[in-house]
């Protein structure tokens, strides 16, 4: 309850923050009303009394509902001390603690604040309320395995099923038995909530029913083949025939959305006269900056314009926006799938769930009755699309969770209690890779290099080639690869500019390396005083390389800090990219392929066969390659390549390439032939 601010320099005295000691401001008072008018704010008595009451309850309510931005200051207000609440998204824990700092009147990183890999925008002591995203929750486990600085842990997004998220619940489970003080939440849309419940041991279910206006769903009626064409038809058709009403659009990732965004803000331009009001398209996805994403909140500008919203499915349950009204769905999104036989994992444009689907359809209900557009059939929806999705503990390359549960010194990795426990088989592909990699020894112990990759909040063969780069004497080098690994691709090629582009990228060529190609536009970039008006007439994306610099600077830091060597052969030396190709191959050796005829690749091992991704550097055709990503889009492809010498396969601290570990075959007869044109030894084997 506020109390009352003292008077100040004569003025008269208003209620006053009890977070701050200061008067409210008058953001506060318009936030207020909003967020008292949540079905959550108004079930708050009862959630925080069963909160209080049990060690863990499972909160389901109506995406929209109030869970995210006000359960965890509700809990704050009745006495917990801290509080981490976990999103899947980076955009969403971002976008929510910044909503919960302006509701409180506190300022962003005090009291309130998140953390997301490679930003911190929290205080060891003054932030009481954390967003964090799941990920990151599970590393604060690192330095403190019973996570004892929080009383209170939110799971928000548990229906999402991340990987992180089921990692945290199994070991949350354990440590709500050794911490008799620690309270826990689990929330979720209204999906899968008995599942949580019996995981739990029964937990008790909290059910917030929001307000739902009805959305009449709309089907296809023949099935559809370019859905970018149908959603750009389907908004047209909306613009010019129905009333007002803002539109959200769900497709699959940034290019499809930007060019979406390019389509619909041409065609706005082209008939705003004939339409009377205008769009104003705005594009909603991770990468980018907070200042933009918050525009998908603000009220249209100009006033009379109909907003239309293309965002990835984060606008599915994690960020809601109000006023929408019609929804187009064309029932695609970007999912991680993991192929055990190759072994490679890799984001594939796949057909979403039918729980998504009704997700999707009701964001149009949330302000008033809306219509839902699917843009394919009815027929599709009940035979096309799965009941639900996978968690993606199913569909996941285990390395980093083993590695992760290792370093938190859990060795009984079998019996760990997940609620969907992944195949042992997969499980044990995944220790076998580790020990490869030299994270794990013979006895499936942990080694040194393996506690140092775990360190890293980065895939684990791109640790690798971080620990080892200072051997190979260009650490430099590889952490500036590491970092632009890390952001979307930097490249930028506008349809109608296409070839422009091309010719730009040119400049940067090192002609056998994507990967070193990467270096020289992120150099060229400092070069140029990381100037945006350069980057524009390079055709690259500014906002990515910000972000790059960014990480690279952490990253340093934390080579630093392990004592690990900053290094390079400098910018001149004739063997820089072959040392850096060689850091690749460190981290990424069993991602090679030999060439085998034509324009194919046979990839090590599993032997399948790729094409080098349109968008490599390289147009000659080397012998080997390491290569960062396997990709399927309309054939099977390697991207962001480097050519090798095949004799360094063999140079390699690994076991991989003991050819007593390959079966007769073409992967064999291909490394047989590198080892004797390279006079290697057959075999290391003794
Ligand atoms: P839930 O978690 O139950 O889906 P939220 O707590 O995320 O619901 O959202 C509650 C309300 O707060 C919604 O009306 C949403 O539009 C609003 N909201 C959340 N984040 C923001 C933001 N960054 N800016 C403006 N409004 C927001
Ligand atoms: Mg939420």
């Amino acid at each position: 309850r506020p109390s009352r601010c003292r008077e100040t320099n004569g003025g008269p005295a208003g209620p006053c923050n009890p977070w701050t000691g200061k008067p409210f401001s008058s953001l506060y008072y318009q936030l207020e009303e909003k967020r008292r008018a949540l079905p959550v704010f108004q079930e708050r008595e009862r959630i925080v009394e069963i909160v209080k009451r049990n060690r863990v309850v499972v909160l389901q309510g109506e995406t929209g509902s109030g869970k995210t931005t006000q359960v965890p200051r509700l809990l704050l207000e009745a006495g917990f001390q801290r509080i981490a609440c976990t999103q899947p998204r980076r955009i969403a824990a971002v976008s929510v603690a910044t909503r919960v700092a302006h509701e409180m009147d506190v300022r962003l990183g005090e009291l309130v604040g998140y953390t997301i890999r490679f930003e911190d925008v929290s205080h060891p002591k003054l932030t009481r309320l954390k967003y964090v995203t799941d990920g990151m929750l599970l590393r604060e486990a690192f330095q403190d395995d019973r996570l004892s600085r929080y009383d209170c842990i939110i799971l928000d997004e548990a229906h999402e099923r991340t990987l992180s998220t089921d990692v945290l619940m199994g070991l949350l489970k354990g440590i709500l038995k050794q911490r008799p003080e620690l309270h826990m939440v689990v929330m979720s849309a209204t999906l899968e909530r008995d599942h949580f419940c019996t995981y739990f041991d029964h937990a008790p279910l909290l059910n917030v029913s929001g307000r739902m206006h009805p959305v009449d769903i709309r089907f296809a009626e023949r099935p559809v083949f370019d859905y970018l064409f149908a959603v750009e038809q389907q908004v047209r058709q909306i613009h010019e025939n129905e009333p007002a009403g803002d539109v959200l659009i769900f497709l699959t990732g940034e290019e499809e959305i930007e060019d979406m965004c390019s389509r619909l803000r041409h065609y706005s331009r082209a008939t705003a006269r004939k339409h009377g009001a205008p769009l104003q398209v705005l594009p909603l996805y991770s990468a980018l900056p907070m200042s933009v994403q918050e525009r998908v909140f603000e009220p249209p500008r100009p006033p009379e314009a109909r907003k239309v919203i293309v965002a990835t499915n984060v606008a599915e349950t994690s960020i809601t926006i109000d006023g929408i009204t019609y929804v187009i769905d064309p029932g695609f999104a970007k999912v991680k799938i993991y192929n055990p036989s190759t072994r490679v994992e890799s984001l594939l444009v796949s057909p979403i769930s039918q729980d998504s689907a009704r997700q999707r359809a009701g964001r149009a209900g949330r302000t008033r009755p809306g219509i839902c557009y699917r843009l394919y059939t009815e027929e599709a929806f009940r035979t096309e699309l799965p009941a639900r999705s996978h968690p993606e503990i199913l569909r996941s390359n285990l390395c980093n969770v083993v590695l992760t549960l290792k370093k938190l010194g859990i060795h009984d990795l079998i019996h760990f209690d997940f609620m969907d426990p992944p195949a042992p088989d997969t499980m044990i592909r995944a220790l076998e890779m580790l020990f490869y990699l030299g994270a794990v020894d013979e006895e499936v112990e942990l080694t040194q290099l393996g506690r140092q990759m775990a360190e890293f909040p980065l895939d684990i063969q791109i640790a690798r080639m971080l620990l080892e780069s200072p051997r190979h004497g260009s650490s430099n080098e590889a952490i500036t690869l590491a970092a632009m690994l890390s952001v979307p691709n930097v490249f930028l090629r506008p349809r109608q500019q296409a070839d422009e582009a091309d010719a730009r990228k040119q400049r940067f060529v090192v002609s056998d390396s994507d990967h070193a190609t990467l270096v020289r536009v992120f150099e060229a970039f400092m070069d140029h005083g990381c100037d945006r008006q350069w980057c524009a007439e390079n055709y690259l994306n500014d906002r990515a390389l910000m972000h790059a610099v960014n990480i690279r600077r952490q990253l340093e830091l934390m080579m630093q800090r392990m004592g690990l060597r900053i290094c390079s052969p400098g910018r001149r030396a004739p063997d820089r990219w072959i040392r850096l190709r060689r850091c690749v191959l460190e981290g990424f050796f069993s991602q090679t392929a030999f060439w085998m005829r034509r324009r194919d690749y046979l990839t090590i091992r599993d032997e399948q066969l790729v094409g080098l991704h349109p968008s490599s550097v390289i147009r000659h055709r080397p012998s080997w390659v390491v290569f960062h990503e396997f990709v399927l889009t309309t054939g099977s492809y390697i991207r962001t390549v480097s050519q090798i010498e095949p004799k360094w396969l063999f140079e390699l601290p690994t076991k991989y390439y003991d050819l007593l570990e390959y079966k007769e075959g073409a992967s064999r007869r291909a490394l047989e032939l590198a080892a004797r044109l390279t006079g290697q030894r057959r075999s290391a084997a003794p």
